[in-house]
């Protein structure tokens, strides 16, 4: 005889700030919820350091024992939090229907309701020595590390919203930043552009790439070279912030859910539904905006409500 399938009343999909603060609401509303944590359980913050502006840690705290006391907490009302990753899914359009996942391409799971909180995936340049240096001076989030480089000189790849953003950000802190654009051109809007370029301390430099990360332990310096003349500069600098982009965690969702042309879930309003009754998006995987882990907790816990109140309106 076939094993029964076992059936899941709250599934959460990731294990970030998002996922464990959904985890946290389902558990204790008696939703009994199950994590599956994906490959990078506690995601994104378990690559920071030291996390200073998560509110109740006025000491800081260092992002992976962040996540393992969010672990904590979310087991403590009962989560189950396993290790695997989800390799597909099947949603159901039925309000009250049942969505069909597969984890590690071999278990097979039906959920009643599911919360993507996959997160996304900041992009580097791929560069040996930038890799090397990712936690020793090479930071893909202004907002998180640029306090550590407070009057100190910064360079900052990107030309984007994104990066536009980060350098008036980093300028305010820092007594320089070197902003690194590729092209002739920024894609950011008009009006950070202006900011941009109204700021003093930001050094623009167009037609620009990184050679070289230099510094053995820490980032000491950049090869900068000018992708037109050919000619290379050395830069001292203590940090480099990479802007150049996320990508959302979404391959596996693609075609079974309502997504932006780049691939990040859409939500209802103010609220965490997707198109799919009974399938809820929270964290980085549907926020191209504030990429914060305090707003991905904010939207775990409004997905684990909205999840609740869901699932009491197809029992009443
Ligand atoms: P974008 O994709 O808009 O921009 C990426 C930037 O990085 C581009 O300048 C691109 O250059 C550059 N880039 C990409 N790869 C490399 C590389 N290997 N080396 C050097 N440079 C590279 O990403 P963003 O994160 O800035 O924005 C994503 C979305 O979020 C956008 O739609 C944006 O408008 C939105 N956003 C909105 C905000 C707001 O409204 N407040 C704030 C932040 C983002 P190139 O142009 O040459 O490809």
């Amino acid at each position: 005889m076939a094993e029964a399938i076992e059936r899941i009343k709250c599934l959460i999909i990731g294990s970030g700030p998002a996922g464990y603060t959904a985890a946290i609401y389902a558990a204790r509303a008696d939703l009994k919820p199950v994590v599956y944590t994906g490959m990078e359980p506690g995601g994104q913050l378990t690559t920071t350091t030291e996390v200073d502006n998560f509110p109740g840690y006025p000491k800081g705290v260092e992002g992976p024992a962040m996540m393992t006391d969010l672990q904590k907490q979310a087991e403590r009302f009962g989560t189950d939090v396993r290790f695997g990753m989800v390799t597909a899914v099947e949603f159901s359009k039925e309000v009250g229907g049942i969505h069909k996942v597969t984890v590690d391409d071999s278990i097979q799971l039906e959920a009643e309701t599911v919360i993507i909180s996959t997160g996304a995936t900041a992009k580097y340049l791929g560069l040996p020595s930038e890799q090397r240096l990712r936690g020793g001076g090479v930071s893909a989030c202004a907002v998180c590390d640029g306090f550590f480089y407070k009057d100190q000189t910064v360079a900052l790849v990107g030309g984007g919203d994104t990066a536009a953003e980060e350098a008036t950000y980093l300028a305010n802190i820092c007594e320089k930043v070197i902003m690194l654009v590729r092209s002739g051109e920024m894609r950011a809007s008009k009006a950070m552009q202006h900011r941009v370029t109204s700021t003093k301390n930001i050094d623009l430099r167009y037609h620009t790439e990184i050679e070289e990360v230099l510094g053995e332990q820490v980032v000491e310096g950049v090869r900068l070279i000018n992708n037109q003349t050919k000619e290379t500069v050395v830069e001292e600098i203590t940090g480099l912030f990479i802007a150049i982009g996320h990508t959302p965690n979404t391959e596996v969702f693609k075609g079974q859910i309502d997504m932006d042309a780049d691939g990040y879930i859409l939500t209802k309003g103010k609220t965490t539904h997707t198109n799919i009754p009974g399938v809820f998006a929270s964290g980085d995987v549907q926020d191209t905006v504030y990429r914060q882990a305090v707003t991905a907790a904010g939207t775990g816990c409004m997905a684990a409500l909205d999840a609740e109140r869901y699932l009491q309106s197809i029992e009443d």
